[in-house]
């Protein structure tokens, strides 16, 4: 095995994600053994609905959450949006780093509680534009969400469709965060009647504030869902 990394290392001398030191070990491929030890999971005490830690275990849920219509009905997420985790998510979704989906969806498994994927029907990968597909060679949570799927043994569709082109949520404060995505999707008409009556879990490299995965709730219980719950890799506090 060192033999076999150490050669690897000369034809393909990568640097890691986080540190930009160059790897000898591609156990997590794009990051450093010690990178992507860095990168943790949501301790408790956590609001029951987003996942965000709390300060104290008093409340059962966050402010955000108290204050707005929720309409999934909790979403769990793998790790903290740390430095490693978002030069490595940067990675994976802008650099065509498509391998990297071995170590990041594995990191989704282990960290991720499987009661959110008892009883459920299917997945669905939250949508991108084409013309953000067009940009891309692919939809990070579409692999995201099919290694889920393969795992967990369900079906991934892509019942929902991104309608309307949008600014990076990343790139928008707060306040435009909420409503920029207003409209932005919609149940496929071939999906509507799939929809209805099922209990599905939308999946997302990141949950910031909620805003994607509270609108893409909202549409899918107005097209009869009876639960969206959702996972995400990262969750950004
Ligand atoms: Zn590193
Ligand atoms: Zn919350």
């Amino acid at each position: 095995m060192f033999l076999k990394n150490g050669l690897l290392s000369i034809f393909f001398s990568t640097q890691c994600a986080g540190c930009k030191r160059y790897i000898k070990d591609f156990k997590y491929l794009y990051l450093c053994e010690e990178c992507f030890e860095k990168i943790s999971a949501p301790q408790a005490p956590f609001c029951q609905r987003c996942h965000k830690p709390l300060n104290n275990a008093v409340t059962q849920e966050c402010h955000e959450c108290g204050e707005r219509k929720n309409h999934f009905s909790y979403s769990r997420s793998a790790g903290i949006y740390s430095d490693s985790l978002r030069e490595a998510l940067h990675m994976f979704k802008f650099e065509a780093k498509k391998g990297f989906i071995r170590v990041l969806g594995e990191y989704m498994i282990k960290n991720i509680d499987p009661v959110v994927f008892t009883g459920v029907d299917f997945i669905i990968p939250v949508p991108v534009s084409r013309a953000t597909l067009g940009e891309r060679e692919y939809n990070q949570t579409e692999l995201l969400a099919d290694y889920l799927g393969k795992k967990y043994k369900l079906s991934v569709k892509k019942s929902v469709v991104k309608i309307k082109e949008t600014a990076r949520q990343s790139t928008l404060e707060r306040q435009q965060r909420l409503t920029n995505l207003r409209g932005a999707f919609k149940v496929d008409s071939k999906a509507l009647t799939l929809v209805a009556g099922k209990v599905v879990v939308v999946v997302d490299d990141i949950y910031t504030t909620g805003s994607t995965i509270n609108e893409m709730a909202k549409i899918l219980k107005k097209a009869g869902a009876l639960e969206v719950r959702a996972v995400t890799l990262a969750r950004a506090v």
